[in-house]
């Protein structure tokens, strides 16, 4: 798997070739066009959880059910071409792109202030052995660099392998997770950015936020490449 993503890799750079329309691109992995197509979040976004709130300001759903993290921060709606792109880095291995995604992101996040560390969402481990990577950990890496945060991977654990989030409807997801995620080491005073490549709920966002805050962490601010609208 890592030989085929070197070698897309390889091809991306020195071929030149859109992965999205196929057409010719620079360094970096998107036509022009292409890249102009992504469904960027520009609009007016609630803080907290980043639907669309009028004006920017926090949503109902924030300010009746207050989440644990503080604020969230994404870079597009989770829809076409997004979720292609998402998808070729969760399930085809396809690692070069976590370059891109996290590029995307850190055109969001420069406007936030810093962070001290950066946790990518634990995968589960038996998903781990399965995939061989945590799609979350690569696009962390990049983020790490260009930010000067610190990756923060023993910030938080699983407790148990839980059933996948995705299997199950959304008025089961949050029970699911209870108590899913530790903290295991004093976190005080600490600024911590969780990253994940997909929020739709943010069930997962919400239990970790819990956990780390429970360890001590003053501010949990969510980065994520794509943010999945919820159902009115
Ligand atoms: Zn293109
Ligand atoms: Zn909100």
């Amino acid at each position: 798997m890592l030989r085929k993503a070197a070698a897309a890799f390889t091809q991306w750079v020195f071929g030149g070739t859109c992965l999205l329309c196929r057409g010719s691109a620079g360094p970096g992995l998107l036509c022009a066009a292409c890249d102009a197509d992504l469904p960027r979040l520009d609009g007016a976004l609630c803080p907290r959880c980043a639907i669309p709130s009028a004006a920017g300001a926090t949503c109902g759903r924030c300010l009746s059910h207050p989440p644990r993290f503080d604020a969230t921060v994404a870079a597009l709606e989770y829809r076409f071409p997004a979720d292609v792109l998402v998808h070729a880095l969760k399930f085809r291995g396809e690692l070069a792109l976590a370059a891109l995604l996290a590029r995307l992101l850190e055109e969001r996040i420069a406007r936030n202030p810093p962070v001290h560390f950066i946790l990518p969402v634990p995968l589960a481990p038996r998903r781990l052995r399965e995939r061989g990577y945590n799609q979350a950990l690569e696009i962390a890496r990049h983020l790490a660099r260009a930010t000067g945060a610190r990756l923060a991977l023993d910030a938080c654990e699983r407790t148990r392998d839980t059933a996948a989030q995705i299997d199950l409807p959304w008025t089961e997801r949050a029970a699911n997770l209870k108590g899913a995620f530790r903290a295991p080491r004093s976190l005080d005073g600490a600024t911590i950015a969780v990253l994940d490549d997909v929020m739709t709920t943010g069930a997962t966002l919400n239990e970790i936020a819990g956990a780390l805050k429970g360890s001590g962490a003053s501010h949990v601010v969510n980065w994520v490449v794509a943010r999945t609208f919820p159902p009115d």
